[in-house]
């Protein structure tokens, strides 16, 4: 991997106002990724590929990683950045709304990275589920929302989005084969490992 490279995306990103993951959350989840040693990452949510840059230096030898984009502008960017950084055969990105491109892969994952659009958590965490075993771990990122989830905000546009995010919140914690913790890290990030 090209470290320089990385940096450079990074400092792209963060001009071009691209929501890349937090400096603290991604210190959370590479010291989960090093635990784990995964050999099959998913994430929802490329954008310009940072995360899944990141996280291509923690999988096992042959590990890949699956992730999913829906603006074309973005997947042409992340798809040039793999290549900058030299990790082009770690990384497969899917183009298209994860709603559909999720119910078509049909594998299992070590750990599965939700970073998308944050009124659809529910239906990823369904997804995330049937293609986790025992010992995946689940995260998703910005679960917390700027505070709004915990607050008794309910009255803007991003409502719905609120409402989907308390709707995960609330499975993790109440279904019986996930372990889960919620962090305060960045905007807010929930780690459920399947057991
Ligand atoms: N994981 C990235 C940041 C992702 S930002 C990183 O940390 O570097 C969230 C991305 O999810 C955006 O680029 C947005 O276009 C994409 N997105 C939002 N909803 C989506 C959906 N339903 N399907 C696919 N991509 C989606
Ligand atoms: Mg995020």
């Amino acid at each position: 991997m090209n470290k320089q490279e990385l940096e450079k995306v990074k400092q792209k990103a963060l001009e071009d106002h691209i929501p890349i993951i937090m400096d603290d959350t991604l210190e959370v989840v590479a010291s989960l990724l090093k635990e784990v040693q995964p050999k099959r990452i998913l994430e929802i949510g490329t954008a310009v590929g940072y995360s899944a840059i990141c996280f291509s230096e923690y999988l096992q030898k042959d590990g890949r990683i699956d992730t999913i984009e829906r603006d074309e502008e973005r997947v042409k960017q992340a798809k040039e950045n793999i290549k900058k950084v030299e990790v082009e055969e770690k990384i497969q990105i899917y183009q298209g709304d994860a709603v559909e491109v999720l119910p078509s892969l049909q594998e299992s994952y070590d750990i599965i990275f939700i970073d998308a659009a944050k009124g659809k958590y529910p239906f990823f965490l369904a997804q995330a589920i049937r293609m986790s075993h025992k010992g995946t771990i689940i995260i998703a990122d910005n679960v917390l929302y700027k505070g709004y989830v915990m607050s008794d905000y309910n009255k803007h546009k991003q409502r719905t989005a609120v409402r989907n995010l308390r709707e995960y919140i609330a499975e993790i914690m109440n279904n019986e084969k996930l372990e889960t913790q919620v962090l305060e890290v960045g905007d807010g990030l929930a780690i459920s490992k399947v057991v």
